[in-house]
């Protein structure tokens, strides 16, 4: 047995009582991303981290550590962290076996919210009705509440848990680059004043500047647009993956309570519990033919 607090956290216990040559105990399997798939995504979070921290670092040396920028690198990291160590909101698989559709007669259930009517539909991987708004992450493989959609920058489902973390890192981040690019523009005009020298004599002098320039009005275009359109959807009440799928077209949409509401709901209402027991017993998944000869790192 394994204890999973050296495993990637975002691996899904789920209990199933079988019997293995490991025990007639219940054991976890495990829903892991692949190797390949957490590395790149871990490289590409690892990549934002380190172009946020070298802009803020090489920004700070420019302007000799002004106290204002680094509270706002700190508030990016904090959030970003906060982002992807937290449970986005993962619901846990069925633990019945007999709860195929097959078992269950339909594959789609109508409920009522707020006077309109949806559909839950049955998610065949989990073996659950999806509760409203939900979804199945294809990256994660596990449902997800409140599903807003799967980064791959930052390597997270972003959904009911984490969503205000991830507004408000799109915001810090968006601030503390328009406060770069404002004052590398600065020191451009400073050094070619000084120097007597144009745009192009800058960029041979001075190619770090210009790059961080450059990137940082990049990423105030990027940032900028993310942080608009999920403000948007914060004030209307939409999750990205509803919005993106229409749907509420031909109705209205029962979790829009008006502006000041929706973004109290959305941003400052308690958050609920995990539903996940990240420091439950796990047996790793691999092949069931491979039961015989589990991987040799099992026995660590
Ligand atoms: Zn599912
Ligand atoms: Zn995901």
């Amino acid at each position: 047995m394994l204890s999973t607090s050296w495993l990637p956290w975002k691996q899904v216990l789920q209990r199933h009582p079988k019997h293995t040559k490991f025990g007639q105990e219940k054991m976890y399997n495990l829903y892991p991303l692949h190797c390949t798939e957490i590395l790149s995504e871990f490289e590409l979070e690892i990549g934002v981290v380190q172009s946020t921290i070298s802009s803020s670092y090489l920004f700070d040396t420019y302007i000799r550590r002004c106290f204002s920028s680094t509270v706002d690198s700190s508030a990016v990291l904090v959030n970003l962290i906060l982002v992807t160590a937290i449970d986005p909101g993962i619901i846990p698989r069925s633990t019945e076996q007999q709860s195929s559709v097959e078992d269950i007669g339909s594959s789609s259930k109508k409920v009522t919210v707020n006077g309109v009517e949806l559909k839950l539909k049955y998610c065949r991987i989990c073996r659950i009705f999806r509760p409203p708004r939900s979804c199945h992450c294809a990256v994660c493989d596990n449902c997800v509440e409140n599903f807003d959609h799967h980064c791959p920058w930052i390597g997270q489902c972003i959904a009911l848990r984490n969503y205000r973390f991830y507004l408000t890192f799109l915001i810090t981040a968006l601030v503390l680059f328009v406060y770069i690019f404002g004052f590398s523009c600065r020191r451009i005009g400073e050094r070619m004043s000084e120097s007597g020298v144009g745009l192009f004599g800058i960029l041979r002098s001075f190619p770090e500047t210009m790059t961080l320039t450059l990137f940082s009005f990049a990423a105030i275009w990027f940032l900028g647009c993310l942080a608009i359109f999920h403000s948007y959807l914060t004030a209307i009440n939409q999750t990205a993956y509803e919005n993106f799928r229409n749907q509420y077209e031909g109705s209205p949409n029962p979790y829009d309570k008006g502006i000041i509401r929706n973004i109290k709901e959305v941003l400052f209402a308690p958050l609920p519990p995990s539903r996940v027991d990240f420091r439950a017993e796990a047996m790793p998944r691999w092949n069931r033919e491979d039961h015989e000869n589990p991987p040799h790192w099992l026995s660590i």
